[in-house]
């Protein structure tokens, strides 16, 4: 099987460099249509040029490809707004979006300012949630989406220094579990991607024979796979270095006590069957709910 983009459009944020760089080359070479979005700043979000999108899309149509290149801010929604609207002028729709745009401001909670952490959380949770409300009603309507968070390591199990990172980045799980709730019936896919790569934010952090086992062209074939017509839905792929791994977030079966019997001196006398117990992953915060009244409603002796 082939994974092929032919008459499709696709929008990835932050491809001016790193990581989007080689998701919009790899997308244009297997046939989509492409939108090149990248502010052109500096890691922590500084500056702006247009100079990194167009040097992508030239590369991409030097090698026969469709692409443009656009310069919004990922965190306005009325320049993202005119991004899609631009592609939807050119193209007609748009079937893919790969928010990837992403800064870095590290710093130990105890010396961060609340701008560091709000700046972090306004360009990885509100510029995906910017970019993909500005798309949703467009896959909507076609019946047809494929959208991909970017998430990380950082986000999911913590990485010292990055209190602002790690909760922006476990913002869009949360986002993508109840949009793929949402986009099912419309056969919109929502999945995040947790990449590992040498690029200019990794840069100087490992080795140098670390980095050139990190390319970040090892990690684009978890994006094309996500995105494709016969991908996942709800899932957390990370991919680093040529390896692929599901990521998922389980509940324990845990224990129900009677009324009366649900203390906290009960909860630490019964900690190992609590924290312990046979483990499952949840497809929507309902299913928690019925757990509890199941187990409660024996508990107790009442007829639900
Ligand atoms: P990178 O710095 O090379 O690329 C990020 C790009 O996003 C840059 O080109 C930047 O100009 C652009 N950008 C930043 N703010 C923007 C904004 N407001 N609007 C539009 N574009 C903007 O870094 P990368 O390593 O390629 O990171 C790509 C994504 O992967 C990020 O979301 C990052 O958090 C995530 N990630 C990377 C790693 C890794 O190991 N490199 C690990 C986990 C997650």
């Amino acid at each position: 099987m082939t994974i092929r983009f032919d008459d499709r459009v696709a929008i990835v944020t932050g491809a001016g460099n790193g990581l989007g760089r080689e998701h919009a080359l790899a997308l244009a070479k297997r046939g989509a249509k492409v939108v090149v979005n990248d502010l052109g700043g500096d890691v922590s979000g500084a500056g702006g040029s247009a100079t990194a999108a167009e040097a992508v899309v030239a590369e991409i149509v030097a090698a026969g490809g469709e692409a443009i290149a656009n310069g919004a801010n990922v965190c306005k929604v009325d320049e993202v707004e005119a991004m899609v609207q631009a592609a939807m002028d050119k193209w007609g729709r748009i079937d893919i979006l790969v928010n990837n745009a992403g800064i870095l401001r590290d710093k130990t909670f105890t010396k961060m300012e609340h701008s560091n952490f709000n700046m972090v959380v306004d360009v990885h949770l509100t510029g995906s949630m910017n970019c993909t409300k500005a798309v949703w009603d467009i896959m909507r309507d076609q019946g047809f989406g494929r959208i991909v968070m970017t998430t990380s390591s950082s986000g999911l199990y913590g990485n010292f220094g990055q209190a602002n990172y790690g909760s922006a980045k476990m913002g869009v799980v949360g986002l993508m579990n109840t949009l793929c709730l949402e986009g099912a019936k419309y056969n919109i896919n929502v999945n995040c991607l947790s990449p590992c790569a040498a690029t200019r934010m990794t840069e100087g952090l490992m080795p140098q024979e670390a980095l050139d086992l990190l390319k970040p062209e090892l990690v684009t074939p978890a994006v094309l796979y996500l995105v494709s017509d016969e991908g996942p839905n709800r899932t957390i792929l990370a991919a680093g270095a040529g390896h692929f791994a599901r990521a998922v977030v389980n509940e324990t079966e845990g224990l129900a006590f009677a009324e009366g019997e649900a203390t906290a001196e009960n909860i630490a006398a019964n900690w190992d069957a609590i924290a312990n117990s046979e483990q499952k992953e949840l497809k929507a915060g309902g299913e928690q709910t019925m757990k509890f009244l199941q187990h409660a409603a024996a508990a107790n002796g009442v007829k639900l």
